[in-house]
């Protein structure tokens, strides 16, 4: 089977517990350490066994790192793992593991061989509200509930907000509403790309 390792936890004896998203499920597995084993690292996809344990977690066996390309550039692995780590608390609150994740993140992972990756997680991000039925494009800002202006300013989730109820940078509400709706990142500089980005690292 084939997952994204979405968590590690180092355990006694240099023992990890793994939590890894497939198409189907999130599950926690438990990897001894052991002389033959390959590298793993945080985000990285697998193709991988498991051996069902009756008395503790299931065991992955023949993990095979199925690496892509741009893994090798910091930068880009960096901003991935982020996302990953984001991704991770957020599906602790989520009930059924939708196919939806699984195949944001293959989608996602072709796209970061060339685009910007902040870009690309982004428009990810928005696929991911618009799932979850989280788009808010009314026209109330979130903390006031008064009408909003054209200029805006959004706070966690990209929730839409007068500039002087959530002191932050604005934004043509136009540009905002073209990104969330269609999943595109076109209209927005890069200094505006590195904001927008730190909006997403508050969470998901
Ligand atoms: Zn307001």
């Amino acid at each position: 089977m084939q997952g994204y390792i979405l968590k590690i936890t180092p355990t006694k004896n240099e023992d990890l517990i793994l939590k890894i998203l497939t198409p189907q499920s999130l599950d926690t597995f438990y990897r001894f350490y052991g002389a033959r084993h390959s590298t793993i690292g945080l985000g990285y996809k697998i193709d991988f066994e498991y051996k069902i344990n009756p008395h503790f977690l299931p065991q992955p066996r023949n993990i095979l790192h199925l690496s892509h390309i741009w893994e090798k550039k910091y930068e880009r692995m960096y901003i991935w793992q982020r996302f990953i780590q984001l991704l991770e608390r957020h599906l602790n609150e989520i009930y059924e593991i939708e196919e939806f994740y699984y195949k944001l993140l293959e989608s996602s992972a072709l796209k970061l061989v060339l685009q910007n990756p902040k870009r690309v997680l982004l428009e990810s991000y928005a696929l991911l509200l618009a799932h979850e039925g989280r788009l808010r494009l009314d026209s109330k800002c979130f903390v006031c509930e008064e009408e909003l202006d054209s200029q805006i300013s959004l706070g966690r989730a990209f929730l839409l907000a007068h500039p002087k109820c959530v002191h932050s940078k604005t934004y043509a509400k136009t540009t905002i509403l073209e990104f969330l709706q269609n999943a595109n990142t076109f209209e927005f500089e890069d200094s505006q790309i590195d904001c927008l980005w730190d909006i997403l690292c508050l969470g998901l």
